[in-house]
C-alpha cells in the first residue's frame, strides 16, 4: 500500500514498525460545539484508512483523544480556552459541555458509519501523564519556565519544521495567529506546555502541578496519550491538514525530545472541505452539521458517498447541488443493486480479479473514487448476481455505505398473504398437480391462469412446486 506522507510530501510504500500491526493515532474533536461536516470529512477518510488496513489483513490499534481542555481560541497560545467559551455560551459547566458534545460527536460518527476507535481518551483524564512529560522535558533541557508558564524551547531542536511543505511562510502564519506576542517566549516558535498564568483567569478546570495550579497546553495531550497508549513508536498519525502546523509540528517536537528518537513514521492529513465562503469552520457563525443535512432530508450516508468520490489529499468543495448529485448517484446505485437476484451461490474465483482491482485502487494512496468505479464495473460485468452481491458486501467493509441493506430495504416487498389466502393457493396447486397427473390439460391450464391472476410465481423443483408472490 502507498500513502502520501506529509513528512516527505511523497507517496511512500507503507511498512509499519512491526509487520502486520498498525498503531494509529487520531486527533479527536475539541468538544465545545457540534462537529461540522468539514471536521467529519477528516474522520470519515481516517475511518476508510483504518478499515482498508483491516481489509488488507493488518491488525489495527487505534487511539483517539477528546480535547476537553487546553485548546485555545487560536491554535497558537492565545485566546480563551475553547471549552470555557462553549460553557459560557450555553451557561453550563465545562464538563457538561464536554459530555454533551462528545456524545453528539459519536452519534454523528455512527450516522456516517465511522467506527469508534478502540481507545478514546479525554484529555482531562490524563493530567498526571502530561505533568510527567513536561517534567521530563524540563529535566532534559527542552523546556523552561517563564512568567508562571512552562514553554517548550524550539531552539534546542536540530529541526523544528519537519513537514515538507513548511517554510518561513508557515512561520509567518503561525506568528500572525498569535495576536498578542508573548514576551515570555525565548523564540517566537516556542509554545506552552503548562499554563499557570493566562490572561483569562477564570479558567474553570485547574490542577496542581510542580509549577503551580494550572492546566496543560493543547499539544502535550496528544503526545502523552499516544505514547502511553501506543508506545514509543507510532505508525500513523492522522488529522485535518490545519493540524499539521502548529499542532503536529509541536507534537513531534515534544515526543521526540521526550523519547530521544524518531517517533511517528507516517503523517496522514486530510485536506479541507471548503464552500463558497472558504474553509468550513465553527467560528463562521452558522455551520453545517449532520443534523442539518438530515433536517434537509439527506441520508447521512449520501454525505459519506460524496466524500468517497474525491481524493482525501485534495480540497473538496461542498454545495447542495453537488450533494444532490451524490444523492441521485447513491440512489441509482442502490436501485441497481436491488435488482440483483439473491438466489445462488457466489463464485469466489471469478470474484478475485475484482477484489484485486479494488485493493489496488485503495492501496494507491486510498483512491476511494477509483474503488467506487470498480464497484460500477462489477455491476456491469457478466458475473452472476450472487457473486456481485458477495463482492459488494466485501467492498462495503471499507466503503461502509450500507449498500446491500439499503438495496434490500428499497426492493419492493411481496404483499403479505393471510393464512386463508395461502391455504387457497396451496389447494389450487394441489388441484393443478392432480389435473396434470390425469393429463387433463385444459383444467391444468385454467388453474395456472387463476394462479397467475393471483400473482403466484411457480417453479418446478425435484421436491415439488415452489412458489412465491411476485413483487
Ligand atoms: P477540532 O474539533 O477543531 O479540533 O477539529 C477536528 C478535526 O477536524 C481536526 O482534525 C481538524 O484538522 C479537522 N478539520 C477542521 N476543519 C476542517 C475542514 N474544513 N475540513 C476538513 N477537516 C477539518
Ligand atoms: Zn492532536
Amino acid at each position: 500500500m502507498e500513502l502520501t506522507n506529509t513528512l516527505t510530501m511523497k507517496k511512500e510504500a507503507f511498512a509499519p514498525h512491526e509487520p502486520g500491526k498498525v498503531k494509529m493515532y487520531t486527533c479527536g474533536p475539541t468538544v465545545y460545539h457540534f462537529a461540522h461536516i468539514g471536521n467529519l470529512r477528516s474522520y470519515l477518510m481516517e475511518d476508510v484508512l483504518e478499515k482498508f488496513l483491516r481489509y488488507e489483513g493488518y491488525e489495527v490499534d487505534r487511539v483517539m483523544n477528546i480535547t476537553d481542555v487546553g485548546h485555545l481560541s487560536s491554535d497558537a497560545d492565545t485566546g480563551e480556552d475553547k471549552m470555557l467559551k462553549g460553557a459560557k455560551r450555553e451557561h453550563k459547566t465545562v464538563m457538561e459541555i464536554a459530555q454533551f458534545y462528545t456524545d453528539a460527536f459519536f452519534s454523528d460518527c455512527e450516522k456516517l458509519n465511522i467506527r469508534k476507535p478502540d481507545t478514546v481518551v479525554p484529555a482531562t483524564s490524563r493530567i498526571e501523564d502530561f505533568i510527567e512529560m513536561v517534567g521530563k522535558l524540563l529535566e532534559k533541557g527542552y523546556a523552561y519556565q517563564a512568567g508562571g508558564n512552562v514553554y517548550f524551547d524550539t531552539s534546542k531542536l536540530e529541526k523544528y519544521y519537519v513537514f515538507g511543505n513548511q517554510n518561513s511562510e508557515d512561520l509567518a502564519v503561525g506568528v500572525r495567529d498569535s495576536v498578542d506576542a508573548d514576551d515570555n517566549k525565548r523564540n517566537k516558535t516556542d509554545f506552552v506546555l503548562w499554563f499557570t498564568k493566562s490572561k483569562f483567569d477564570d479558567q474553570e478546570l485547574k490542577w496542581e502541578s510542580p509549577w503551580g495550579l494550572g492546566y496543560p497546553g493543547w499539544h502535550i495531550e496528544c503526545s502523552a496519550i499516544s505514547v502511553r497508549e501506543l508506545g514509543e513508536y507510532l505508525d500513523i498519525h492522522c488529522g485535518g491538514i490545519d493540524n499539521a502546523f502548529p499542532h503536529h509540528t509541536n507534537e513531534i517536537a515534544q515526543s521526540e525530545a521526550y523519547l530521544g528518537h524518531p517517533w511517528c513514521k507516517y503523517w496522514f492529513h486530510v485536506l479541507h472541505l471548503v464552500d463558497a465562503g472558504g474553509k468550513m469552520s465553527k467560528s463562521r457563525g452558522e455551520f453545517l452539521t449532520v443534523s442539518l443535512l438530515e433536517e434537509k432530508g439527506y441520508d447521512p450516508l449520501v454525505y459519506r458517498f460524496f466524500c468517497l468520490q474525491s481524493h482525501y489529499r485534495k480540497p473538496l468543495t461542498f454545495s447542495f447541488d453537488t450533494l444532490d448529485n451524490a444523492a441521485q448517484a447513491y440512489q441509482k446505485l442502490v436501485s441497481r443493486i436491488a435488482a440483483l437476484s439473491k438466489d445462488g451461490e457466489p463464485d469466489l474465483e471469478s470474484a478475485q480479479p475484482f477484489r484485486e482491482k479494488f485493493s489496488q485502487a485503495l492501496g494507491n494512496d486510498l483512491n476511494t473514487s477509483l474503488g467506487i468505479t470498480v464497484l460500477y464495473d462489477l455491476l456491469k460485468s457478466n458475473l452472476s448476481d450472487a457473486t456481485k452481491r458477495w463482492l459488494i458486501a466485501d467492498f462495503d467493509q471499507v466503503l461502509s455505505l450500507n449498500l446491500l441493506e439499503a438495496a434490500d430495504k428499497s426492493a419492493p416487498q411481496a404483499p403479505a398473504l393471510s393464512d386463508e389466502e395461502t391455504a387457497e393457493i396451496e389447494a389450487l396447486l394441489q388441484k393443478r398437480a392432480e389435473a396434470r397427473k390425469n393429463k387433463d390439460w385444459p383444467a391444468a391450464d385454467a388453474i395456472r391462469d387463476e394462479l397467475a391472476a393471483r400473482h403466484v410465481v411457480m417453479k418446478d423443483t425435484p421436491n415439488g412446486v415452489e412458489w412465491h408472490i411476485e413483487k
